[in-house]
């Protein structure tokens, strides 16, 4: 079991911690079906680390 004891206590992503603080990995998500929105051109972010994602306006 000290494999176990020394697994215990190291994070498994530590890169999400950044992520609670608000640092995303932000990438284009491309063929968004929802990029056109009332006529105004939307891009679309996603996290590459946890998912989250974001929209902005041109
Ligand atoms: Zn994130």
């Amino acid at each position: 079991m000290a494999d176990v004891l020394q697994f215990k206590g190291k994070p498994r992503m530590p890169d999400q911690t950044l992520c609670r603080n608000g640092h995303h990995r932000w990438e284009v998500v491309k063929s968004d079906p929802f990029a056109v929105r009332r006529g105004e051109l939307i891009t679309r972010f996603r996290c590459k680390r946890c998912g989250k994602e974001k929209t902005k306006a041109q």
